[in-house]
């Protein structure tokens, strides 16, 4: 076992505990674009993204501290109202 037979694992930091995971192992949202707006979960698309564990603990303090709509640089307002539920469905 030597460090060049470890494939490159992109990581990203979870927005709830801010530990560093595989990508992979991290649900991402997205701003969408476009006047509708709103935050895409999953998405596979570019843009502005944020991670977060699939832990309820760490979606749920993300969102007590206002950690995701300040990732993902969401405009005043622009937070869908739904968003906390359709999170914790996702990962529950
Ligand atoms: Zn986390």
């Amino acid at each position: 076992m030597t460090l060049a037979s470890v494939p490159h694992i992109p990581l990203r930091r979870c927005v709830g505990c801010g530990k560093q995971r595989p990508q992979s192992e991290l649900l991402r949202l997205s701003l969408l674009p476009g006047p509708a707006g709103g935050i895409d979960v999953n998405a596979r698309q570019g843009g502005r993204g944020a991670y977060l564990c699939r832990d309820r603990k760490c979606v749920t303090r993300a969102l007590a501290r206002g950690g995701l709509p300040r990732a993902l640089r969401t405009p005043q307002g622009a937070w869908p109202t739904d968003m906390a539920e359709r999170l914790l469905e996702t990962v529950s």
